[in-house]
């Protein structure tokens, strides 16, 4: 038999997820407790949204939980390279075998030519999706476009009629009718392809034996079945883990909940009581026991065991957790080192120390005015935001548009904070200086200490988000209609 061997293939399009970190340990333990190997791939397809720091950050957040991969990037195996932007020539060399044998085929349709296609089938209230315009065009006819340059992409055959059925590991037979899969695209018009493309054939070149990943890629599992199938590759298992949930049950989503593992680290939590919690996602132990190892996972590991209702990712539940890892596992010493390595972390502490040391007199000023770096939320009430000129619609409305204009920053440095809140504050026709108290008093919790446009920039969008929200939170919330009026007003402003 093939050793087992998992994966997680993360695109680096944004902050480590705390779903991706999920979702690689019941892959890990899957693999490991087989005796097989866990695998990490990129998948930076996306060149546009793709970055390296996003790249950097997952790994680094991976590293952090202790989700080490067998083979991925660092840690180069014999199935390399574990980047796709690296494995263009492969993917070439397969659509190739596609084309070739019919199964894949060139698209010259315009942009527009498929928006009045979407619109006339949404407007008959039939499923959208390609019609097989360029199916029939002639091999000439091809060759002929081709040689003249034209713009194109290459899309894969589907059936039908029929049905696609295939065996999940979790949830038995699963049936999806072709007609609801679209001739998807394989190879992009730049040449790059698609997630779906560069996915089966690297998971067929990797020799993953069993593809554990969330539920929301279900629907797309017949068009890489149908892939494997035109190779005449044997298809991996499937299986597809439930979606982590919000308290309220709508699925994870950072407008609800910090969804970053950076998030996690900057407020202080141990990686064994977040992972030990991921753990707890939709599983439990044979013996019932909510607190336990990555490597107990492993011993006791059995798939069969994930529920399917959708775990509730619940901070208060974490929170306990992690206080009994501080209590019952850290001892004094421990405990120090530990503190110690996370509060005077050199590269964020030599980042503070410019802001407060220009504003004390004495060592022991500097505990006061520097604690809000190592605190979580500030202790606000809603009279901490009393304000000459700022009634409280106003200052809920600065605080909403900040945050919504910090989060759409592609760059978080200092000076882009600045611009985005000067930007900000001439929309608004407020002055910068009323603009910035209400922020002031949501991230440094005082009236009075270091620059609040420095601090955003060195506690960062996680933190900085929960703060303005736990501010927004303590001048009486904003409604959903409320949020209407206020995203109108938002958009209008451009
Ligand atoms: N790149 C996909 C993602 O970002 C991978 C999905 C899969 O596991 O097939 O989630």
């Amino acid at each position: 038999m093939n050793p087992i061997r998992t994966r997680i293939a993360p695109s680096p399009t944004g902050d480590p997820h705390v779903g991706t970190a999920y979702i690689a340990l019941f892959n890990r333990c899957f693999a490991h407790q087989a005796g097989g190997q866990f695998i990490l791939r990129i998948e930076d397809t996306d060149q546009v949204r793709s970055t390296a720091k996003s790249e950097q950050d997952i790994l680094n957040a991976l590293r952090w939980l202790g989700l080490h991969w067998d083979e991925g990037p660092g840690c180069e195996g014999e199935c390399g390279p574990y980047r796709q932007s690296e494995r263009t020539a492969i993917y070439q060399t397969h659509i190739q075998t596609l084309l070739a044998s019919g199964e894949a085929f060139r698209c010259f349709c315009s942009a527009e030519r498929l928006d009045s296609l979407r619109q006339q089938q949404m407007e008959a209230k039939q499923s959208v999706g390609y019609d097989g315009h360029c199916l029939h065009l002639s091999a000439a006819e091809v060759d002929a476009r081709l040689a003249n340059g034209e713009e194109h992409v290459i899309r894969m055959r589907v059936p039908v009629e029929g049905d696609c059925e295939f065996d999940d590991l979790l949830r038995g037979k699963v049936t999806i009718s072709w007609s609801q899969i679209d001739m998807q695209v394989l190879i992009k018009s730049d040449g790059n392809p698609t997630y779906h493309f560069a996915n089966v054939v690297d998971d067929h070149l990797m020799r993953i034996t069993h593809v554990i990943r969330g539920e929301e890629w279900i629907n797309s599992t017949p068009k890489h079945i149908l892939l494997y199938r035109y190779f005449g590759w044997t298809p991996p298992i499937f299986c597809h883990m439930p979606l982590l949930r919000n308290p309220d049950k709508s699925k994870l989503s950072k407008r609800k909940n910090p969804t970053s593992v950076g998030y996690y680290q900057a407020m202080g939590y141990l990686p064994e009581a977040l992972l030990n919690y991921l753990g707890m996602m939709g599983w439990t132990m044979p013996t019932g026991q909510e607190k336990f190892t990555q490597e107990e996972m492993v011993a006791n590991f059995d798939l069969s065991r994930v529920s399917l209702g959708g775990p509730i990712f619940d901070i208060e539940k974490l929170d306990w957790l992690n206080g009994k890892y501080i209590r019952e596992d850290l001892s004094d010493e421990q405990f120090i080192a530990r503190y110690a390595d996370w509060a005077f972390d050199r590269q964020k502490l030599l980042k503070i120390v410019p802001l407060v040391k220009q504003r004390v007199e004495r060592l022991t000023d500097v505990a006061d005015l520097g604690s809000f770096f190592l605190n979580g939320l500030p202790q606000l009430v809603a009279t901490s935001f009393e304000h000459k000129q700022l009634d409280t619609e106003t200052q809920l409305k600065i605080l909403q548009f900040a945050l919504w204009q910090l989060e759409q920053l592609p760059h978080w440095d200092r000076d882009s904070v600045e611009q985005c809140l000067q930007g900000l504050a001439a929309a608004l026709q407020i002055k910068i200086r009323d603009l910035l108290f209400p922020l002031f008093i949501a991230i440094t919790g005082k009236a009075v200490s270091a620059s609040v446009i420095e601090s955003i920039a060195i506690l960062g969008i996680d933190i900085s988000r929960a703060r303005l929200r736990h501010a927004i939170a303590v001048l009486g919330g904003i409604s959903k209609k409320q949020a209407k009026t206020l995203e109108r007003e938002y958009r209008e402003l451009g």
